[in-house]
Formats: structure tokens, C-alpha cells, sequence
């Protein structure tokens, strides 16, 4: 089995996506399908059914909804980082998954989807 399918969690929205702001501030589970989740703030519904919180965090990071997500709750993703890293020290948590993740969002913006289409 490819282990590709997820599906919505509950847990998830304790968690922080991307600008730092708390999953249940802008994510609703569906009724009858746990294959999507319905963020409030885009009012749209998005797959987790793939790679499951992944999926939210992606969402989180799509430029329409960090715009709004801002102009929400007053915080930019630039900040969240900032404070993360003076808040407390990279190697307490013991996991590179962190540095990568924040190497990532430093350039996987728009520019990824612009080189996919040029690449026909
Ligand atoms: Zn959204």
C-alpha cells in the first residue's frame, strides 16, 4: 500500500499552521467527510486526505489565505518565526525537521508553481 490515505483529526486543531496561528482559529471539520476540512477564513474546502496535516499547513501557506489570516488575527509568518527562534533554542527539540521546514517557507512560495508550469 502507497500509504497515501489520511484523513481529518481532531488533534489538529491544537496544532499551529504555518503563520503561527492555532488550526481551530480557521479550520472546521466537514460533516460526512473526513477527506476535507472547511477553512472559515477562504470559506473553501481543501483535501487532507493525501498527506493529511501536511494538506492544512499547505493551505495555511497558500498567499489568499495568509493575506486574510493577517488581516484576521494580526500576525505575519515572518514574525512567527522570529519569535520562535528567540522564544526557545533550535536544539532543545531535539529535531532538524524544524530548521528545514522554516529553510522551505523561505522559498517555497509562488515561485515553485511558476516553474512547474514553465516546465510543461
Ligand atoms: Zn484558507
Amino acid at each position: 500500500m502507497p500509504g497515501g490515505k489520511n484523513h481529518w483529526s481532531d488533534k489538529w486543531l491544537n496544532l499551529e499552521d504555518d503563520n503561527g496561528v492555532k488550526v481551530f482559529q480557521w479550520c472546521k471539520s466537514v460533516k460526512g467527510n473526513t477527506e476535507v476540512a472547511f477553512c472559515t477564513l477562504c470559506c473553501k474546502q481543501f483535501f487532507v486526505n493525501n498527506s493529511g496535516f501536511i494538506q492544512v499547513k499547505q493551505h495555511s501557506k497558500s498567499a489568499k489565505h495568509r493575506q486574510i489570516s493577517d488581516t484576521r488575527f494580526g500576525k505575519n509568518t515572518t514574525q512567527a518565526l522570529l519569535s520562535k527562534k528567540d522564544g526557545k533554542p533550535v536544539e532543545a527539540t531535539g529535531k532538524s525537521s524544524e530548521e528545514t521546514s522554516s529553510n522551505k517557507t523561505a522559498t517555497a512560495t509562488s515561485s515553485k508553481t511558476e516553474q512547474r508550469q514553465m516546465h510543461v
